[in-house]
């Protein structure tokens, strides 16, 4: 039985791939093309090693994967369609209608353009994705697998926004999550790594990317998250302000005189590590701390507290936590933050091990001290495997 599965993952101006085995995730090749749309795209395509870059225009989503397809031909490796088991599609929004992967069909499609609304910015270009590998790939099955789906676990108190009934029933306002692929893998990993069996695990995962969000995850489950309907809410991100008082939105634009747009543009755009400190990557951020800027350092504490108050507040939900786990770009590579964020933890049972939390690797790993109650992990995640495990469990009838 093939397990090979194309994964896609189609973003507003970009289209990312990976061909991957899904039971051992073993990627055989993979790239992105950007700028899609614009004079000049660009299309990256990686095997063996080895990148090959070219630039040209590309129209629209069926382009870019035309492209792809035709970059698999000339480097390799070729896509055998009839031994490609699903392409499996990321999908952000599935709104609280989908707990699970679902087999692309025009009904899917009609209900995932319902969600619109709820996700603008993603949910249109999922959908492309998911139209245009109809058309390429007829006999392949396609699967969808939400970003949302990992936190309809969540308990109602937990999703339930204190807002008038008529908002949640009419308008779908409730508390969502996203980065759903990423918690499943890394919950699972950590697990094993705990040696424990995930239904009897309790984790506080910090999935801090580009994006950032953090999760309550009791048994396998999420029963908190800190994105809500949208990926706005939450910790402190790249370019996302994360939590604010929700009455600054009316204060700007009564008082400024701001439309909602520019404010939201903002909020997204321009707030989080770039609004304040000019720079939303965290590695030039920790260097220009390093080099004096106190702006930096500002940024940075901001940051380390929020996710400091979210390990706290999600432990108090779970009652009882075996481990913190860090994943992400900034999770995976900042020993400063990870030491930052639980400074001081220690009556809580929370001891980082400075070696092991300063040192090098790629691996998952403990950088807790030994005697640690709370273990602190850190567990690279890998998104495109899970989206084509959980692929292919659908196809395959079986998890
Ligand atoms: P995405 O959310 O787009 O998948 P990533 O998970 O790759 O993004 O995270 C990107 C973030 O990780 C960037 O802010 C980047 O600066 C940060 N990062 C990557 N490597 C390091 C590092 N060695 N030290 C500190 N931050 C890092």
């Amino acid at each position: 039985m093939t397990r090979r599965v194309l994964v896609l993952n189609a973003g507003s101006s970009s289209l990312k791939y990976r061909l991957l085995d899904g039971g051992t995730g073993v990627a055989e090749a993979s790239g992105t093309v950007e700028r899609i749309g614009e004079d000049t795209g660009t299309l990256t395509h990686s095997v063996g090693g080895q990148d090959h870059t070219e630039e040209r225009r590309v129209t629209d989503f069926e382009d870019a994967l035309r492209s792809a397809l035709d970059a698999f031909e000339r480097h390799g490796p070729a896509i055998d369609r009839d031994h490609l088991a699903a392409v499996g599609h990321r999908v952000v929004h599935g709104g609280d209608l989908f707990a699970d992967p679902v087999v692309v069909d025009d009904h899917l499609l009609a209900t995932v353009e319902d969600l619109v609304p709820l996700a603008p910015l993603h949910n249109p270009a999922n959908l492309e994705g998911l139209r245009v590998a109809r058309r390429l790939f007829p006999d392949v099955p396609q699967v969808a697998v939400f970003d949302t789906a990992f936190h309809q676990s969540m308990p109602e108190h937990a999703y339930t926004y204190a807002v008038p009934l008529a908002w949640r029933e009419e308008h779908r306002i409730r508390r969502y999550g996203f980065h759903g692929t990423s918690y499943a893998f890394v919950s699972r990993r950590a697990a094993e790594l705990l040696d424990r069996p995930v239904e009897e695990t309790n984790l506080v995962v910090l999935h801090l990317g580009n994006g950032a969000s953090a999760a309550a995850i009791r048994g396998g489950h999420s029963v908190d998250t800190s994105m809500g309907l949208t990926p706005l809410e939450g910790l402190v991100m790249g370019t996302r302000s994360g939590d604010l008082d929700p009455a600054i939105h009316g204060h700007l634009h009564r008082e400024v005189g701001w439309s909602l747009d520019e404010i939201d543009r903002a909020l997204y755009r321009e707030s989080g590590l770039r609004g304040l400190s000019g720079v939303n990557d965290f590695r030039e951020l920790t260097r220009r701390m390093g080099a004096g800027d106190e702006t930096a350092r500002l940024a940075f504490d901001v940051y380390a507290y929020r996710v400091r108050k979210y390990v706290g507040a999600y432990y108090a939900a779970l009652g009882e936590l075996h481990a913190v786990v860090f994943t992400g770009g900034v999770g995976q590579h900042s020993p400063d933050l990870r030491a930052a964020a639980l400074a001081g933890l220690d009556r809580l049972g929370i001891v980082l091990d400075p070696a092991r939390n300063d040192a090098r690797t790629n691996e998952a790993r403990a950088v807790s001290a030994e005697d640690s109650e709370v273990a602190v992990l850190v567990v690279p995640t890998d998104e495109e495997w899970e989206i084509a495990r959980q692929a292919l469990a659908v196809v395959h009838g079986s998890d």
